[in-house]
């Protein structure tokens, strides 16, 4: 008997007649698990990623228990402004992947369609709008979106405004840097924080966001100085580990829990050995409940999944003088805001500079920019002579998702690889 779908089945029975208690016994598993995730260690995994287990299902959780704490938001938000009002960011994408962790993604989704959402929307959103719509996930105090990179983003953002009468700001992200724009996204932030500030009664303190700026950019030196041991070393990591960093990376950059995290990241890997297997490269949103990428992916010592372009969209150092100006060009620079070549040639070349054997671009079912760079993306991989798989499926709906088609294609794939190895 699969628990987790039993679990998941209960849910679901309750969110339609119930939803306070389907967000119970939500709570009571994401309660288990950060148990499990704090008492329990997985065998094989890095103690540095059991701290990133730990912080990814508290923030998860701390959403669903302090809403009044709690702000809505894309991954690209600054969250460096809404820590510190003392606010928790939850964001479309790492709820959707939680509800796809309990089997309930079917459920939520169906009831955003069934609501009126076009059946074309990208599965996170809609999986976030149903479980919004649904009851089960709280108002949260605030919400907050950028007009980058995701087409979906304003057209939620706004249903679930109207939907629930929730506070919401828009930042409004120019597709170029220049002087102007910087000062143009500057004058929002500022408008951005007199809106919290009268939503939360709390005082901002310009000092301590430059507190969290440093933080952010500790982090990111350790982050920096693990990729580098990473380009050698094993260590281990699962799909959805490497789609926790989102957590680490994003959502909760600049707190302490996360800058201890990173100084563990890189203190723990030098404890490993070096890696003989596949290195690769991994493009955009990770399925991980997909049992063939599991199996060939998950705390394997044969492939290594040694970077995720999503984490590393912004790895330049912030001016923590000039605070805001440096969360709007943390905004403009940002890989995915401006042309896709960018985001191509920065795989191509963090591929050679990770000695990756390979590149795989996950296309998410729904999502416009992912197939929508396809093209250039195998250009420049071409041009670099370095090996691309595309696979097609959904990041969290198994539904949209077929294990046949990804296995044949996956093992192909690696079967090339090996045999590369062997011809040189
Ligand atoms: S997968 Fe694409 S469409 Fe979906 S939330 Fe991410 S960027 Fe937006």
């Amino acid at each position: 008997m699969n628990l987790v779908k039993t679990y998941g089945t209960i849910i679901k029975k309750y969110a339609d007649t119930n939803p306070k208690t389907a967000r119970k016994l939500i709570q009571t598993g994401l309660h288990l698990e950060l148990f499990r995730t704090r008492h329990l260690a997985t065998k094989g995994m890095p103690a540095a990623y059991q701290k990133l287990n730990t912080l990814a299902v508290k923030s998860t959780l701390f959403a669903l228990e302090h809403p009044e704490q709690t702000a809505w938001t894309n991954i690209f938000t600054p969250v460096e402004i809404l820590q510190c009002f003392g606010l928790n960011s939850l964001s479309i994408e790492c709820l959707s992947s939680f509800m796809s962790g309990f089997t309930c993604e079917d459920y939520f989704i169906d009831h955003a369609e069934q609501e009126g959402i076009a059946p074309t929307l990208c599965s996170y959103h809609k999986d976030f709008i149903g479980a919004a719509d649904s009851g089960v996930i709280p108002k949260p105090v605030f919400s907050t979106t950028t007009s980058m990179i995701c087409d979906g983003n304003i057209n939620t953002f706004r249903h679930l405004e109207k939907q629930h009468g929730i506070d919401t700001f828009y930042l409004d992200i120019p597709n170029e840097y220049s002087k102007d724009a910087v000062n143009y996204v500057t004058a929002q932030l500022k408008e951005m924080i007199s809106t919290l500030e009268h939503i939360t009664g709390k005082v901002f303190d310009m000092d301590e966001l430059s507190l969290v700026l440093q933080r952010e950019n500790e982090s990111k030196q350790y982050y920096k100085k693990f990729l580098e041991e990473k380009k050698k070393r094993y260590y281990p990591t699962t799909l959805t580990l490497q789609l926790y960093m989102l957590f680490a990376t994003h959502l909760q950059i600049g707190s302490k829990e996360t800058l201890d995290f990173f100084r563990s990241l890189y203190e723990d890997i030098l404890t490993y050995p070096e890696f003989q297997g596949k290195r690769i490269v991994w493009v955009h949103l990770l399925p991980f409940y997909q049992e063939t990428l599991k199996h060939y992916f998950n705390l394997s010592d044969h492939y290594q999944i040694q970077a995720c372009d999503l984490n590393l969209d912004y790895m330049e150092e912030l001016d923590v003088t000039h605070p805001l100006e440096a969360l709007a060009t943390k905004m403009l620079c940002n890989l995915y805001n401006g042309p896709y070549a960018k985001k191509a040639d920065f795989v191509a070349s963090l591929a050679k500079d990770m000695n990756a054997d390979g590149v795989i671009h996950f296309c998410h079912w729904g999502c416009k920019q992912s197939s929508g760079g396809i093209f250039q993306l195998k250009q420049a991989m071409k041009t670099e002579n370095i090996p691309l798989l595309i696979l097609d499926g959904d990041g969290m709906d198994r539904r949209n998702s077929h294990d046949g088609q990804i296995k044949t294609r996956l093992e192909a794939f690696l079967e090339l690889l090996n045999n590369l190895d062997s011809t040189i």
